[in-house]
């Protein structure tokens, strides 16, 4: 006997991790997200950085990553063949390694070059559907992988260093954010400035933040996360901070993070089918 209807899965959701500066907590707010997220949620992320830095910080080591996203971007195979398990329950990874710095030249050749991400993930509408995030670690540049996440996704998240170039930084950002909804993917926002690495002690944080805020209103996300040393030991021991020191302010502020982006996905929802 067939069990009760359920209502049909909500699409996945595609959130794409990007700044053109490096060092900004890209990397560690994907991962760290990613984790606080995996406690409710199932969650994939795709390590879109030839550094690797989130198959790294996730303990996954060189040796045993395997293919990665190099060989569903340029070779075309497919992302159900490439996906591994994290520690973290409910969080798979696509990893990423240094060859896939090539991708950057060798995509600039090929057809919808764009849009390898978007089409590899439209290929497999049925692996996808098994998670309700997907969020995308880019590299620090504006190039083609990072082109990549922009077009496959619907929502750009920002992670902003609380520093004094960061309006300057941002604002090239959302030009690129602009330009891609216009002429590539018109599904595409900008939903989510996050501040990182905040130092509650520097006035000049307070100051960024402040001016941030006035200009970007309700885009930058209430949760703020601090600078902490426990964050930025983590990713030595192949861990989340979330599993390295669940205690630590920077852990504290993810679970928050998580929490913030669930509750504006929801009220997102609501809006729209009302
Ligand atoms: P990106 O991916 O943008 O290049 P990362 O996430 O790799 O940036 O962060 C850059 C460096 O700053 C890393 O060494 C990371 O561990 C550290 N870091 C990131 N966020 C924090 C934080 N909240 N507190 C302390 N160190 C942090
Ligand atoms: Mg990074």
């Amino acid at each position: 006997m067939p069990g009760p209807e359920r209502p049909p899965k909500k699409p996945s959701r595609r959130i794409a991790v990007a700044n053109q500066k490096g060092g900004v907590g890209k990397t560690t707010t994907a991962i760290n997200l990613a984790t606080a997220l995996a406690t409710t949620k199932r969650v994939l992320l795709l390590d879109l950085d030839p550094q690797g830095n989130a198959s790294t910080g996730l303990g996954l080591p060189r040796a045993d990553r395997g293919a990665g996203s190099y060989a569903m971007l340029v070779e075309g195979r497919p992302l159900s063949t490439l996906l591994v398990p994290t520690k973290v329950p409910g969080l798979d990874v696509l990893t990423a390694d240094n060859n896939l710095a090539g991708a950057e030249i060798e995509l600039v050749d090929m057809a919808d070059r764009e849009r390898r991400l978007k089409d590899a993930l439209t290929k497999e509408p049925e692996v996808v559907a098994r998670y309700d995030y997907v969020l995308m670690d880019c590299p620090p540049s504006l190039g083609l992988l990072t082109l990549n996440a922009l077009v496959a996704a619907q929502s750009v998240l920002v992670p902003l260093q609380t520093e004094f170039f960061a309006l300057e930084g941002i604002s090239q950002m959302t030009r690129t954010v602009d330009r891609v909804r216009r002429a590539l993917n018109p599904d595409l926002s900008l939903d989510g400035i996050v501040l990182t690495m905040f130092d509650r002690r520097n006035n000049l944080s307070e100051m960024v933040a402040r001016d941030v805020r006035a200009f970007f209103k309700d885009r930058v996300f209430e949760t703020v996360v601090p600078r902490s040393v426990r964050v930025s030991e983590a990713p030595s021991h192949g861990l989340p901070v979330l599993l390295y020191d669940v205690k630590s302010p920077g852990a504290q502020a993810y679970i928050q993070l998580a929490a913030e982006l669930l509750r504006r996905d929801r009220a997102r929802a609501k809006a729209t089918a009302a």
